[in-house]
């Protein structure tokens, strides 16, 4: 039975787990790039749910595979194999860069990360991991023990074996060369020489995302992620990329470390893969897949392999194919970008845009010329944009600054591009009056 006012039910029984910031109505259901209240508002989703349904919301292949799929499959044994689990390993591999080759279906991006991490202590038999200062791999332990942007915001400790390097960000550049402009092999190195120092010598491995993205939507400079490795391969460490955000599409290639033409001893996929639903996945070399296993490795949970959820997996890679929709995001994604660069040149508040493909960003400042932070501003235009029917979210967290993602579906037309660009435009003018 539903109550007449839901937010009396939400205040006694629904419990509060952080969120940065609550959407002031109940959503009846969602449609392609938007959300639909249950006052009868339709607001454009700019942030494709919690980053995952680039298809859209509800698209109609997945809905169509759901109910080819569910009352003959839904959850198996996790030593039961099918055939849409065994698809979804060999499609992934199929377009994953060589060598890499195997794979694990998992459910979600804080699990996958915990499974490659200690599939990366397994295989190197060694313990510390290094992430980057403004990174976000997720909430479980091992994850969240690599996630600076949170966790150690928070105030929540972290523990022996989780060391931190600095996060090249061009606009604020904190090694510099002649020209003012970032340095980041120097920035590299020196946050190399603070790993060896710190190191009690067991270098396990490094994880990334190749585009941080809740850390500010920050694109690697050329050459960056090359050099990453090669300071990995120096000391034995493994390299991950973490691409729950860049995987499928949404940079404009299938996975967005093939930006840089590098390829990570593991990559882990999560919420791009199911289009809307849990679902992840570790892919690795044949070599370590081996090594991990005569090692003892072991990491079923619950959905390992679970033949539903991976029936949509398969089917959000041949929806990709079938409407061309790598292809898609470059073009949006250049117009986006042409869009935002616009709201920089006509706001003092706007001080960057940046970003690939559908995964865009523009960061938020008191005025160009100081560069100051202002999450005050940012969370004024946030409130705007919603009245206005425009969903977006900032994704630095208190005391790093407001940049908002801006990361549409890929289906996302150019009439909803427009139609958002103008809402953002008039938003952050009626804030700056
Ligand atoms: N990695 C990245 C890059 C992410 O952005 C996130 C989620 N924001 C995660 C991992 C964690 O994924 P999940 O929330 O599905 O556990």
């Amino acid at each position: 039975e539903q109550h007449p006012d839901p937010w009396k039910d939400i205040e006694e029984h629904v419990g509060r787990y952080g969120a940065p910031y609550f959407v002031p109505e109940i959503i009846d259901h969602a449609e392609g790039s938007y959300v639909y209240t249950e006052s009868g508002r339709k607001i454009l989703d700019f942030t494709s749910g919690q980053m995952s349904s680039t298809l859209g919301h509800n698209n109609p292949s997945i809905v169509k595979t759901i109910r080819e799929t569910i009352g003959r499959l839904d959850h198996l044994y996790s030593g039961m194999l099918s055939r849409p689990s065994i698809n979804l390993c060999t499609r992934i591999a199929q377009v994953a860069p060589d060598p890499l080759n195997k794979v694990i279906p998992l459910t979600t991006g804080s699990e996958v990360n915990e499974a490659a991490i200690r599939m990366a202590k397994t295989v190197t038999g060694k313990f510390e991991i290094v992430s980057f200062s403004r990174s976000w791999h997720g909430l479980t332990e091992a994850s969240a023990g690599a996630t600076y942007s949170s966790a150690r915001k928070l105030g929540v400790p972290g523990a022996p074996g989780q060391l931190a390097i600095p996060t090249p960000y061009e606009y604020r550049p904190d090694f510099v060369d002649e020209q003012g402009r970032l340095d980041w092999r120097r920035q590299l190195d020196y946050g190399f020489a603070m790993v060896d120092a710190q190191s009690v010598g067991s270098l396990a491995a490094c994880i990334v995302e190749p585009i941080v993205s809740g850390g500010g939507i920050l694109v690697p400079p050329p050459g960056y992620l090359a050099a990453l490795k090669e300071k990995c391969r120096e000391r034995g460490m493994l390299l991950i990329f973490d691409e729950a955000q860049t995987g499928f599409g949404r940079t404009g290639h299938w996975f967005g470390c093939q930006h840089d033409g590098v390829v990570p001893d593991i990559l882990t996929l999560s919420k791009t893969l199911g289009g809307g639903l849990p679902l992840a996945a570790l892919v690795t070399t044949d070599e370590i897949e081996q090594k991990a296993h005569d090692n003892g490795f072991t990491f079923y949970t619950s959905h390992v392999n679970d033949p539903l959820v991976a029936a949509v997996g398969c089917e959000v890679m041949n929806v990709i194919e079938r409407d061309d929709l790598i292809q898609a995001a470059t073009d949006k994604g250049r117009y986006l970008h042409d869009g935002l660069w616009k709201l920089v040149e006509t706001h003092e508040v706007v001080g960057d845009a940046r970003g690939r493909g559908l995964l865009q960003g523009i960061e938020i400042v008191k005025d160009k010329q100081g560069k100051e932070r202002s999450e005050r501003i940012g969370d004024l235009i946030t409130k705007r944009c919603y009245e206005l029917g425009l969903h977006m979210n900032i994704v630095c967290l208190p005391g790093m600054g407001g940049v908002f993602r801006i990361a549409p579906p890929l289906t996302v037309s150019y009439e909803e591009l427009d139609s958002g660009l103008s809402i953002l435009d008039q938003a952050i003018g009626d804030v700056e009056k």
